[in-house]
């Protein structure tokens, strides 16, 4: 069992929570009902880092997990997704003059970030991926991908702007493979664009539903700096982004080769003291734990009335007038999930949601009508609950608040939105880059407003 930290390779770990058997596969759903109801789980166990404040899953077993063509962990179906990716694409443009280089995407998925990042740049790129499906070569870009894996045998990569994007959370050994990237630039002089889960979220309340299994590390700012400054990269910008779930860097080759000590962080701010997410760290178990039990409890109907964690969320209830404590709890059959995404499958195994829960609404075409692994619940299109009986949704990420209840209008379906324990935040970019705070909003049509704050 590892014992070392995978971002600040510090030579300890404390112990922090166990997840006790959540689905193996999650960007997989499952085409029958018995084949959800059989999907192979496993327990998180989850440890922490005391020197940099990063979370560690040290029962990971990479032998289980297998990316293909099946894998589809896409969010362009939502329109709130969409905007966020449109208005980082160009922050990256802009920040990176991204016209007169070649990009590098690994971990390009199904190629829509990297298609509107060289279509926006007028640039050529070039995408890896294992799940990629589709042409070789974009119709819509100068594009060409390639369905593999990135590692050494791609020893020369055909470009000086690397973008990496929701990768290194699910690899064993992130520092190998950041040395990878970094010698396959030799002596260019090039940067990159890195985004993980942020492990500082996941230590929050709101986190509680984002432990996956196929995610090794969550890393905290001060553990993502120190592994990429470890691989031979100088950060150059932290930040986070939509509504702190995402974490970033950005850094440039590194002149001359360091050797770093273990456990030795990157000197200068990253983002907050790491001292304070070592103590967030050291009293998550606690709170998990009692949201876990909170929610378990009002879907057994064993939650003091008023008291569950839907309690207080009730704004029918407020619109009416009525007494919240009359209100029907989670056992009525009439709720729905919105999002078959990882917070949602992950929720629903966690908190034993069972029959209390009608089906799983996803704007993902590919998902509807599959069942989500360990519950067996169904996959529904949006269309699909117009006639249905509901009085909730439950939203696992608050960020699409605003889209979920203007679909439910459009439907006609009145029933209430519950996010789950996190209010909506807006989707922009917050960071410092070079020593001024920056911060980029989305726009409604998908563009991006830039407001830079000197000395920030
Ligand atoms: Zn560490």
């Amino acid at each position: 069992m590892r014992q070392t930290c995978p971002a600040c390779q510090a030579p300890a770990l404390e112990p922090l929570i166990v997840v006790d058997r959540t689905p193996v596969i999650i960007g997989v759903l499952c085409s029958t009902e018995e084949d959800a109801l059989g999907a192979v789980r496993r327990s998180l166990d989850l440890h922490l880092c005391g020197v940099c404040g990063t979370v560690v899953n040290v029962a990971f077993d990479p032998d289980l997990l297998e990316y293909d063509g099946h894998y589809d962990n896409s969010l362009h179906y939502s329109g709130t997704f969409r905007a966020f990716s449109a208005a980082l694409a160009r922050r990256l443009v802009d920040t990176h003059g991204l016209a007169a280089r070649s990009i590098v995407e690994i971990g390009s998925g199904k190629g829509d970030f990297l298609r509107e990042l060289c279509r926006l740049a007028g640039s050529s790129g070039t995408g890896y991926d294992p799940t990629y499906v589709g042409p070789d070569r974009a119709e819509d870009a100068d594009v060409a991908f390639i369905v593999d894996y990135y590692g050494p045998r791609y020893s020369d990569l055909p470009g000086d702007f690397v973008v990496c994007r929701h990768v290194l959370e699910h690899i064993e050994n992130p520092l190998a493979f950041l040395r990878n990237i970094r010698d396959a630039l030799g002596e260019r002089d090039a940067s990159m664009y890195l985004e993980v889960p942020n492990g500082g979220f996941m230590l929050s309340e709101a986190g509680a539903w984002d432990y996956i299994y196929p995610h090794v590390t969550y890393f905290s700012p001060a553990g993502l700096a120190a592994v990429i400054t470890a691989a031979g990269f100088d950060v150059t910008g932290t930040g986070t982004a939509f509504g702190d779930q995402f974490l970033w860097v950005e850094a440039r080759t590194a002149r001359a080769s360091r050797d770093i000590a273990p456990g030795t962080l990157a000197p200068g701010d990253v983002m907050g003291t790491v001292g304070d997410y070592v103590a967030s760290g050291r009293r998550f178990g606690s709170r998990y734990r009692d949201v876990v039990g909170r929610w378990t409890k009002e879907f057994a109907g064993e939650a003091t009335p008023g008291r569950g964690p839907t309690a207080g969320m009730d704004t029918k209830a407020r619109h009416t007038g009525a007494d919240a404590q009359a209100q029907p709890d989670l056992t009525s059959g009439r709720v729905l999930v919105w999002g078959a995404g990882a917070k949602g499958v992950n929720f629903l195994n966690v908190v034993g949601a069972g029959a209390a829960v009608a089906g799983v609404v996803d704007l993902n075409p590919n998902k509807q009508g599959t069942f989500i692994p360990g519950t067996g619940h169904r996959v529904l299109a949006p269309e699909e609950i117009a006639g249905m009986d509901i009085d909730r949704v439950l939203l696992p990420n608050a960020l699409y608040l605003d889209e979920v209840r203007a679909f439910l209008d459009k439907l006609d379906v009145r029933a209430e939105v519950i996010p789950l324990l996190t209010e909506p935040r807006g989707t922009g970019t917050r960071g410092t880059v070079g020593g001024s705070t920056d911060e980029y909003r989305s726009t409604p049509a998908g563009g991006s407003a830039h407001v830079r704050r000197q000395g920030g």
